[in-house]
């Protein structure tokens, strides 16, 4: 019998020795523990920034009595449903730093966690198909340069050299050009749960799934612990990564947050062979898409109008996003769609994420990543584990804090964060 070190380690050795006994000898990638009565750190949701806090925090900071509460499976919530599009393309400082953190992360997060995640650097194509676009998109890519980040504007000419597909002329809003960021690209979802989730527990995180948060426990605003499906449960410090349910969580610890949830949905394709090998993305008519490793065109279609805890979404909103790919992409019109779903996803008013302390001592909360947080997925809980452990924000995430909302520095990403991704 192999120990369980090396066989939760991806090497030539232990993949040879599995093959030895058909692969059934691999052990299973966490414990499925029951909670303990007390915890040093709570975190509540597990999903990629969920798992990832919990991963750096026994990483980096030492702390190993930790627990990860996922009410459903992990990855079940938007960390498995999105479109996996990364970039750090966005328009102010705090943000381009924020994500170009997590971008270079990502560049090297196969290695930390020894687990593929399958990170494809095939740039990001963000069009323009209006003067008013134009404008917006060459501001941002001045700003992007600035900042030291890697995205440039290219003209209609060199949009068609690298997506000799689209249709730039002939159709309702023509392609004038596009922002391109080559270090942008696409992950695999589920790896992301999956790989912090095995490593957060060879470091002593208990991950317990199944397991719903009913309530935060206050006392006097100080935390206590959380009520949950299997007992109440203490702890000093609570980390809230819960997306869409977040605002449901902090009001039940007397907590407003300026947080509105939507449904947002995507849908994939029948695979077919290799035609788009970047990222497309388009704000005005509203419609990404990039082609996964499998052949499938991955299509994102835009939030419902209203707010709703549904994971559905309207059909209206995926009907336009089609019509805007097929005016796009003439050459899909006779394709099949195979799935389609939706997430609730966390939109702010500036359309830029919380990730801060609050009024209530020991209650922490990385949310409001609306349409686009996969890509901060590493970076995001890289500074969240600091924020916890430290119990004051990393250099990074300062400027997300949730006081924002009351001084009036908002980061207003709407330009770079409108459209679903
Ligand atoms: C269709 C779609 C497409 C998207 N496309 C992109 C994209 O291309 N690029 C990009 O950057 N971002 C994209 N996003 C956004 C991105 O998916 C999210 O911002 C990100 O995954 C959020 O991760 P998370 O770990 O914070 O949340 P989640 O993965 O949602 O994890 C939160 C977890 O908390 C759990 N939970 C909730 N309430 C409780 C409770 N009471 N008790 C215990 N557990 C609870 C949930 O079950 C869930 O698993 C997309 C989202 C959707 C829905």
């Amino acid at each position: 019998m192999i120990s369980l070190d090396v066989k939760k380690k991806y090497s030539i050795a232990s993949i040879v020795k599995n093959s030895f006994s058909n692969n059934e000898n691999w052990g299973k990638m966490w414990r499925n523990p029951n909670p303990k009565k007390h915890y040093d750190v709570i975190i509540v949701g597990g999903g990629g920034h969920g798992l990832g806090t919990a991963y750096y925090l026994a990483k980096h900071h030492g702390i190993k009595n930790i627990a990860v509460i996922e009410k459903g499976w992990l990855g079940s919530g938007n960390t498995g449903r999105n479109t996996t599009i990364i970039r750090s393309n966005y328009l102010w400082d705090e943000s381009a730093y924020l994500y170009d953190h997590a971008v270079k992360l990502w560049e090297n997060l196969s290695e930390d966690l020894n687990y593929n995640m399958m990170f494809s650097q095939r740039g990001v194509l963000n069009l323009a198909h209006n003067e008013h676009d134009i404008k917006e998109i060459k501001r941002r890519v001045s700003a992007n340069r600035l900042n030291g980040l890697d995205t440039m504007w290219l003209d209609k000419n060199e949009v068609k050299d690298l997506v000799p597909i689209m249709n730039t002329d002939n159709l309702r809003y023509p392609v004038l050009g596009a922002a391109y960021q080559p270090r942008g690209g696409v992950a695999r979802h589920d790896a992301v749960a999956w790989g912090y989730a095995m490593r957060a527990d060879e470091l002593g995180v208990d991950i317990i799934q199944n397991c719903e948060v009913k309530g935060i426990k206050t006392d006097n605003y100080k935390v206590e612990g959380v009520e949950t499906t299997k007992g109440f449960i203490k702890s000093s410090k609570i980390g809230v990564v819960a997306s869409g349910h977040t605002s449901v969580l902090a009001a039940t610890a007397g907590v407003r947050l300026p947080l509105q949830s939507r449904p947002l949905q995507a849908l994939v394709s029948e695979p077919i062979k290799p035609v788009i090998n970047t990222v497309v993305m388009s704000n005005a008519v509203h419609a990404y898409v990039s082609q996964s490793d499998k052949g499938e065109l991955v299509i994102g279609a835009g939030t419902d109008g209203y707010n709703s805890f549904t994971q559905r979404g309207g059909y209206d909103v995926i009907e336009e996003t089609v019509r805007a790919i097929v005016e796009l992409y003439p050459i899909f019109g006779k394709m099949k769609m195979l799935r389609q779903w939706g997430g609730i996803v966390d939109i702010c008013p500036d359309a830029s994420p919380i990730i801060s302390k609050c009024d209530v001592e020991g209650l922490y909360f990385n949310c409001g990543w609306g349409t686009g947080g996969f890509k901060a997925t590493p970076g995001s809980a890289n500074v969240f584990a600091h924020t916890i452990a430290k119990d004051e924000p990393h250099k990074i995430n300062a400027p997300f804090a949730l006081s924002r909302f009351s001084d009036g520095r908002l980061i207003d990403e709407h330009g770079a964060a409108a459209v679903a991704h």
